[in-house]
């Protein structure tokens, strides 16, 4: 690749893009807010935006290979239309982003949920980079994840492949914003930990330091309370590592991933805890399996969101370089149905 990729970030407050390299450099990036344009005109913001930066790339002499965008939810992967489950930014539900901005901008454009994203940018230039098979989480405000096996992303068959924060960790657990009981989310994101905390300080009444303003009530500070030595918040730090030591033990069990790195906003809280995580993963993983999977947990940079949504470019870039060799080939060029492409 002679040129660079743009990346674009889309999340439910803020944009981001940045012009990247074909070996993760940002050489250049801005950041608006989603909405900055008014409600439901995100895909206003995202075109500016790009336009933006394709001009500044013009006048640099630099060629755009690729635009990639990444989505706080699920795409479908055939269509590359977005699904209903993009509630941060509602109006893209039902958009075929991908072709409407290839039509737009005049190059490959590819759009994917944005931890599958970040999956991929942990796997081309982070510290998972030449593993085969690699599992990310992502505890933010909600909790994601995404999954490379086998040198492939897994997008599954309508787009939830790597959908482990709703996957149940308690069967009998608490009501999830999916309409699940018991999820991952429920117990291991920034949202679920801080409205369990404020659950139980309202059922106990005894913690002035949690309920006095409900509102106030963030993941950072039941940690930081838990830290202190308040049971209210200690209860729910430790269902938090336990649920997340879970879900590790459910990922190497099922997977045994090479790698699985724990990020997002909600990972420098964790870090500080990676033991306790690390036993509750050894009490319910397979020993043998734990054996072969690394686990790490590091906060996520929110600085270079727009290297997930370029590797994803990369990738794509990449594969389809693969199909034309293959099909160049005698025997190759063959319809590709069930299995005959990975
Ligand atoms: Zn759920």
């Amino acid at each position: 690749m002679t040129g660079v990729v743009l990346g674009v970030d889309v999340g439910g407050t803020t944009t981001a893009a940045g012009l990247v390299t074909a070996a993760g450099e940002v050489l250049l990036e801005a950041q608006v807010p989603t909405h900055g344009a008014g409600p439901g005109r995100a895909l206003e913001t995202i075109t500016e935006l790009i336009e933006s930066l394709r001009d500044e790339a013009v006048r640099r002499g630099t060629t755009i290979e690729g635009i990639g965008v990444g989505v706080p939810g699920i795409v479908e992967p055939e269509s590359g239309r977005i699904g209903n489950e993009i509630h941060h930014v509602p109006e893209l539900a039902g958009r075929p982003l991908a072709s409407l901005l290839a039509a737009r901008f005049d190059v490959p454009v590819f759009v994917d949920n944005d931890v599958n994203a970040l999956a991929l940018a942990e796997w081309t230039f982070g510290t998972a980079r030449g593993v085969r098979s690699l599992v990310v989480l992502a505890a933010g405000t909600g909790f994601g994840a995404g999954i490379v096996l086998d040198g492939r992303l897994v997008r599954g068959a309508r787009g939830f492949g790597g959908e482990f924060g709703h996957a149940p960790v308690k069967f009998d657990g608490r009501p999830c914003w999916c309409g699940g009981r018991g999820c991952l989310a429920v117990y291991a994101s920034g949202r679920g930990i801080a409205e369990a905390a404020r659950e139980r300080a309202g059922r106990s009444g005894a913690e002035p330091s949690m309920d006095a303003d409900p509102g106030a009530v963030t993941a950072a500070l039941v940690f930081r309370r838990a830290a202190e030595g308040d049971s209210v918040a200690a209860a729910v730090i430790d269902e938090a590592c336990w649920a997340l030591g879970a879900m590790i033990a459910t990922i190497v069990n099922g997977l045994n991933p090479e790698a699985v790195l724990v990020t997002g906003g909600v990972a420098a809280s964790f870090a500080t805890l990676e033991p306790r995580i690390l036993a509750f993963a050894a009490e319910h993983a397979l020993e043998r399996a734990l054996t072969g999977t690394t686990v790490r947990i590091v906060p996520g940079d929110k600085r270079v969101t727009m290297r997930g949504p370029a590797a994803l470019v990369l990738y794509e870039l990449e594969r389809r370089s693969e199909r034309a060799t293959s099909s160049a080939r005698p025997g190759g060029g063959r319809p590709r149905g069930y299995g005959a492409d990975e």
